[in-house]
């Protein structure tokens, strides 16, 4: 059975030095094995780190039986099934966890949040993520995060020339805003949902990003309050940002660039609709499976000068 998890690809003269640094740092995921391939070994991890990476492995016979199937995001590991016994297990097997979710319901509402019921821990929904050295605080039950986005908030922020002026139109807690804000010089990072905006500040501060402007707005009026035109828009509503392209040309100046993500179940489903905006370039990359044919896509289109 093999289970993905954040994983540190070390070359294999250093393995030995490096598992002992991570069991003493708490930072081995003991449940699954390392693996090598070529001259490398891939080590799993317990979460997030500095130069983390997703990987799959294979879970040891003995602690996968014991431990239920779960997705750790900070210190909440969230199951599928409502199962008690199970999260009791859970809790106690791995350290730094201090509550084990059900979903009770999926991704739902403009907000795009999901229910959960409390089976083990604290009875909380809030926790902290550390992701590329940036702190999260986030609230589940409130305002939607994913940590499997991680990877693609560094493919975005690594395509950056530095200076940029960024708006992000559907922001969340502000993860990608605070991991862009590095390279910036200024990100509007805007929210519909109060309670991820009220987040989105919190984070701003526990960053020290003071170039980061928390917004509390509908995405399709922002070119009616926002004076600028932007380098680059970040557009992270799969469900339905190709909805509000319109909107994100008028915010996005000649030869910047829009990051649009999108629900797909076919390679170019949306390449005709941006075509229509009469783009220089479009590049389609793909971000993750959601369900069985269908999956997360970004096009990256340039806007003509
Ligand atoms: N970018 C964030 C992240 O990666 O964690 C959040 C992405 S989440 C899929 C989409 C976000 O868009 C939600 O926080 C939701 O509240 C917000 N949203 C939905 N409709 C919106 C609208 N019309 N205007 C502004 N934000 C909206």
């Amino acid at each position: 059975m093999k289970v993905e998890q954040w994983a540190l690809l070390v070359p294999k003269k250093k393995g030995e030095v490096t598992r002992q640094h991570l069991i003493a740092n708490g930072l081995l995921d003991a449940s699954l094995k390392p693996f090598v391939e070529g001259d490398d070994i891939f080590f799993p991890l317990t979460g997030c780190c500095e130069a983390g990476l997703r990987a799959s492995f294979e879970a040891h016979e003995k602690q996968f039986s014991a431990v239920a199937r779960h997705e750790l995001i900070g210190g909440i590991a969230v199951m599928q099934e409502s199962d008690c016994a199970a999260a009791e297990a859970l809790l106690v097997s791995r350290p730094g966890i201090h509550t084990v979710l059900a979903t009770t319901s999926d991704i739902q509402g403009e907000y795009r949040t999901r229910e959960f019921e409390v089976l083990a821990g604290d009875p909380t929904t809030r926790t902290l993520v550390l992701e590329y050295g940036h702190r999260f605080t986030i609230d589940l039950s409130e305002a939607y995060f994913s940590p499997r986005l991680a990877t693609e908030r560094q493919r975005v922020l690594h395509q950056m020339g530095g200076e940029e002026t960024v708006l992000d139109m559907f922001a969340g807690v502000g993860p990608f805003a605070i991991t862009m804000s590095t390279s910036a010089q200024f990100v509007v990072s805007s929210d519909i949902n109060p309670a991820a905006v009220i987040l989105m500040k919190e984070n701003c501060l526990d960053n020290r990003c003071t170039n980061v402007m928390p917004v509390l707005a509908d995405s399709g009026r922002l070119s009616r309050i926002l004076p600028w035109k932007f380098d680059r828009v970040v557009m992270n509503l799969p469900i339905d940002a190709p909805k509000f392209l319109e909107e994100a040309f008028r915010l996005c100046r000649p030869g910047g660039t829009i990051h649009c993500y999108a629900l797909v179940s076919s390679v170019g489903e949306y390449l005709g609709k941006i075509e229509t905006f009469q783009p220089s370039a479009v590049r389609e990359h793909t971000v993750r499976s959601y369900s069985p044919g269908k999956w997360h896509t970004v096009y990256d289109i340039t806007v003509r000068k």
